[in-house]
């Protein structure tokens, strides 16, 4: 979501005839924050650093937005006074406003982090893409959950969402313009709600009747709202990818209800096991927060087993960074550093055994793989199956942003190997 918010500062600016790069020699630094962990909040404050001294010598404009703007809000000009301006996550979308101003009035500062009352989502149009292929689409942002470890609500709000009817519009347009793949995003998925009912499940339904449209994914559904009907709705749409992104941060019960995640391991599970029983072949995703405050040794190892017992092709897993304002901030005492990055590690190589007797069965049979870029090693192409599964193979350049069959030949623990298919 952060990207997709830098996307749309990139289109806004640049329909006012700003240029957008990356370089160092820029007349506007935009830095687009996160705060979900602290080690990101910590990165934004030394970038700042090496920028100070060169604003002695030239004029330009720094600006802070996104998630630590709008926590942080005024507290950012005084640890760093050379700041320009400021805005929060409901904000951003002033930016040509903004920066217009400062740069005829250099020398005054802009905050803004109003969580403004508007019930939906601001329609942003002016969105910068460099791929056309794939499109993130947003459909709700925010959240109401409170996770006790969580500072999403926080920076992002309570839950609003876009009418059904401005979402399949931007999908259309999308399309039309060639695209293959469309990502639906929002904090929490589930909890979409059109003003006039329609639910997550109607909006999927709606998105995948839409005419030429090839995969359909979305990012995050809520363990304790994934549901059968959910479930009915992917299986019986060819164009919903079949990978499911359930993040269950824990295993152990104690654990899962101090984080407030309103389900158990027990509850958690009969959803695995619903998705495995379809007989269809899901990737299955999740996150994880080891060293969460109180977390024994034996609440550890369920999370272990619980590793065991889904089999996720792919994790993202994190070690619990206390976060300021949120419940388990406020009530525990964080754990020693050295548990949580001993856990930590160990759960990652826990996984990548797991991973490779995943990837290992997976010799031998053939994906349709929607080809993204080159790979990192510039040898080989790389790619997704519909379960998220990521495939490199040799083939041309051309074929980025199709999707082409690919036999499976070789793996490792994070990726597939393979050779383009042809019957
Ligand atoms: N809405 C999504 C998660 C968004 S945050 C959901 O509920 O699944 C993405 C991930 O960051 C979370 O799933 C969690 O694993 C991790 N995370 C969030 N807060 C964290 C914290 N304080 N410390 C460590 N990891 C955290
Ligand atoms: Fe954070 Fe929980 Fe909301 Fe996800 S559901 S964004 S983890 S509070």
């Amino acid at each position: 979501m952060n990207v997709l918010d830098s996307e749309k500062m990139a289109g806004i600016l640049e329909s006012r005839g700003f240029l957008s790069s990356s370089g160092d020699d820029a007349d506007i630094f935009i830095f687009n924050t996160c705060s979900v962990r602290e080690k990101a909040e910590e990165k934004l404050f030394s970038y700042l650093g090496r920028l100070k001294k060169k604003k002695k010598n030239r004029k330009f404009l720094i600006g802070v937005c996104g998630c630590v703007a709008q926590v942080e809000g005024e507290r950012i000009f005084k640890r760093a006074p050379y700041v320009d301006f400021v805005l929060g996550t409901r904000r951003f979308f002033k930016i040509g406003d903004v920066v217009r101003y400062l740069i005829e009035n250099y020398g005054e500062k802009i905050l803004d982090v109003e969580m403004d009352g508007s019930p939906y989502p601001p329609e942003i149009k002016e969105i910068k893409r460099n791929e056309k292929f794939r499109e993130y689409v947003l459909i709700m942002e925010g959240c109401n959950n409170f996770c006790s470890y969580c500072i999403v609500p926080f920076t992002r709000g309570r839950e609003r969402s876009r009418k059904l009817e401005n979402v399949l519009g931007e999908v259309k347009r999308y399309i039309k313009d060639g695209a293959v793949e469309i990502n639906l995003l929002g904090q929490n998925v589930n909890s979409y709600r059109d003003p006039d009912g329609y639910d997550f499940v109607d909006l999927l339904s709606e998105v995948s009747k839409i005419e030429g449209l090839k995969r359909i994914r979305f990012t995050t559904s809520h363990p304790k709202d994934f549901n059968e009907e959910l479930l009915s709705v992917m299986v019986a749409n060819k164009n919903i990818c079949k990978h499911i992104h359930l993040p269950p941060q824990s295993g152990s019960n104690k654990i899962l209800k101090l984080m407030n995640r309103k389900y158990t391991r027990e509850e958690y599970l009969e959803k695995i096991d619903m998705i495995k029983s379809t007989g269809i072949e899901f990737g299955i995703s999740g996150d994880f927060i080891v060293g969460f405050p109180t977390e024994s040794r034996e609440d550890y190892e369920k999370t272990l087993s619980l590793l065991e017992e889904v089999k996720y092709s792919s994790i993202f897993s994190f070690k619990y960074s206390p976060r300021p304002n949120t419940l388990a901030w406020r009530k525990f005492q964080d754990m020693d550093e050295k548990i949580k990055l001993e856990r930590l590690m160990n759960l990652q190589d826990f996984q990548k055994k797991i991973q490779l007797e995943l990837n290992k069965s997976k010799v031998g049979k053939v994906y349709e793989v929607l080809v993204e870029s080159i790979s990192k090693k510039g040898d080989t192409l790389m790619g997704r199956t519909e379960q998220n599964y990521i495939v490199n193979f040799s083939g041309d350049r051309d074929l980025i942003g199709n999707i082409v069959k690919v036999k499976i030949t070789d793996f490792s623990a994070q990726t597939l190997k393979g050779e383009l298919f042809s019957m």
